[in-house]
C-alpha cells in the first residue's frame, strides 16, 4: 500500500531545530523558532494563566463536548478583544467567530469555507511570508501566488510593489495580510498605508484574509489591531484569524479563533453554519482548557490587566533586545547601519544576513537562525546576547 509513497520535505524550521537539539557546542543559541523565552532564557507560564488554572481547578468541570463552534464566553471574549467592545459591527451581530485550533487552525477554518464559495480564487501571500500560509493555501486547493512585500535594500516594504500587484488581482483574490508583527520580516504598513491597501481592496473587490497571531506584540493591543478599525470602516466583509499562542504563551493549547465580518446578522447566521460544517468534519468540535483559560482571564478585571501587564512585559523586553543587539553590534565595530533592527516589529528581525552567513553562524558559533536572514529577537536575553552579537559581528565583518 505505502510502496510508492515518498518522503516528503523536513519542516524548514523544525528541521533546524533538530539540528539545534544535536548540536553539541555548550554555547549554542535557539534564534530559530518563533517563541518568546523570557530574560532567563525560559518559556514563561504566565501568571495570569496559572491563576486562571488556580481558579479552574478550585471549581473542577465535568468534560463535555464543547458546541462546534467552541465555548461562546470565548468567542464572545475574542469578538470584543478583536473588534472592541462596543463596536457597532459587534451590535449588530454581523461577526461569526469560531474557537480554533490555534491561528493556523483559523486559518485553515476559512480558507476550507472560501474554497468552497469561490473554488476559483487564487491566494497571494506576502514575499516573503510565514512559510506555513502557501502549504495551508494549498493544501485547501488553492492556487497561492505572492505579492511583493520585503526589500532588501531598502530594508524596508516594497509597498509600490504590494500595491500594484493588488491592483492587478483579479476580483475574488483571496489576500492574506499579516495584521501587524510581519512573520518573517519585522515590517509593519503604516496606518496610512494600510490605508491605501483597504481602498485599493475594495475597488478591486479583493477578500481580505488577515492574520492576527502577534496583537500585542508590535506596539500594543489596540495599535496592533488598528488595522482591523480600518477594514470595519470601509464596509467590507473580512476574516481575521487570531492566535493566543504568543500573547499567552500557551502555544501547546492551540488556542486561536477565526472571525468573519459579514454585512448582515441574517448573512452571519448562515456564514457561522457554513463554518459549523467545516470544523464538523474535519475535527467535531474544539477543545477545552485553554480556550477556557483565555476566556477567563479576558473577561476578569483583574486577571486581564495582569495580562495586559504580561503582554507589555514582553513587548517592552523585545524592544530592549532589540536596541541592545544594535548597541552590542556597533560595539563589536559593525559599521553597517543597523537601525532596521530598532524598526522591526514583533519577534523576529529580518537581519539582512545572507544564507551563507546563517550557515556560518550556526557551524562556528551555535547560533541558530533561519537561512532566509530571521532571526527571533524575541529568545535573545542578557546572557545570549553578548555571544550573539560577537558572533553576528564576526559574519558580518567578514
Ligand atoms: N500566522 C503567523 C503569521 C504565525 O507566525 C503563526 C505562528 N508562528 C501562526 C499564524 C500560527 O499560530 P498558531 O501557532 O497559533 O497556530
Amino acid at each position: 500500500l505505502f510502496a510508492a509513497v515518498e518522503m516528503a520535505p523536513r519542516d524548514p524550521i523544525l528541521g533546524l531545530n533538530e539540528q539545534f537539539n544535536a548540536d553539541t557546542n555548550p554555547a549554542k543559541v535557539n534564534l530559530g523558532v518563533g517563541v518568546y523565552y523570557d530574560e532567563n532564557g525560559k518559556l514563561p507560564l504566565l501568571k495570569c494563566v496559572a491563576q486562571a488554572e488556580a481558579q479552574m481547578q478550585a471549581d473542577p468541570k465535568a468534560r463535555g463536548y464543547l458546541p462546534i463552534d467552541g465555548i461562546a464566553a470565548y468567542d464572545k471574549a475574542v469578538q470584543e478583544l478583536v473588534f472592541g467592545a462596543g463596536s457597532a459591527v459587534l451590535a449588530a451581530k454581523r461577526v461569526a467567530t469560531v474557537q480554533a485550533l490555534g491561528g493556523t487552525g483559523g486559518l485553515k477554518i476559512g480558507a476550507d469555507f472560501l474554497k468552497r464559495l469561490n473554488p476559483a480564487a487564487k491566494v497571494l501571500i506576502s514575499d516573503p511570508s510565514w512559510e506555513n500560509h502557501r502549504a495551508l493555501f494549498n493544501n485547501a486547493g488553492f492556487t497561492v501566488e505572492t505579492y511583493p512585500y520585503y526589500d532588501a535594500a531598502a530594508r524596508g516594504i516594497n509597498f509600490e510593489g504590494m500595491l500594484a500587484a493588488l491592483n492587478a488581482a483579479a476580483a475574488g483574490t483571496v489576500v492574506v495580510l499579516h495584521a501587524c508583527c510581519h512573520n518573517p520580516t519585522g515590517y509593519d504598513l503604516t496606518p496610512a498605508q494600510w490605508a491605501q491597501v483597504v481602498d485599493t481592496v475594495k475597488a478591486r473587490g479583493l477578500v481580505a484574509f488577515l492574520d492576527m497571531a502577534y496583537q500585542g506584540f508590535g506596539e500594543g493591543i489596540a495599535e496592533d489591531g488598528a488595522v482591523i478599525q480600518q477594514f470595519l470602516a470601509s464596509g467590507l466583509d473580512f476574516f481575521v484569524s487570531t492566535s493566543f499562542s504568543k500573547s499567552f504563551s500557551l502555544y501547546g493549547e492551540r488556542v486561536g479563533a477565526l472571525s468573519v465580518v459579514c454585512a448582515t446578522a441574517e448573512e452571519t447566521t448562515k456564514v457561522l453554519s457554513q463554518l459549523k460544517i467545516v470544523i464538523r468534519t474535519n475535527y467535531s468540535n474544539p477543545p477545552t482548557h485553554g480556550a477556557q483559560v483565555v476566556a477567563t482571564v479576558l473577561s476578569t478585571p483583574a486577571l486581564r490587566q495582569l495580562w495586559e501587564d504580561e503582554l507589555a512585559g514582553m513587548r517592552l523586553r523585545i524592544r530592549a533586545m532589540r536596541e541592545a543587539l544594535v548597541k552590542a553590534l556597533q560595539a563589536a565595530g559593525v559599521t553597517q547601519d543597523l537601525s532596521f533592527v530598532t524598526r522591526q516589529k514583533g519577534m523576529f528581525s529580518y537581519s539582512g544576513l545572507s544564507a551563507a552567513q546563517m550557515q556560518r553562524l550556526r557551524s562556528e558559533f551555535g547560533v541558530y537562525g533561519v537561512d532566509s536572514g530571521r532571526i527571533c529577537v524575541a529568545a535573545l536575553n542578557e546572557k545570549n546576547l553578548p555571544a550573539v552579537a560577537q558572533a553576528m559581528a564576526a559574519v558580518l565583518k567578514s
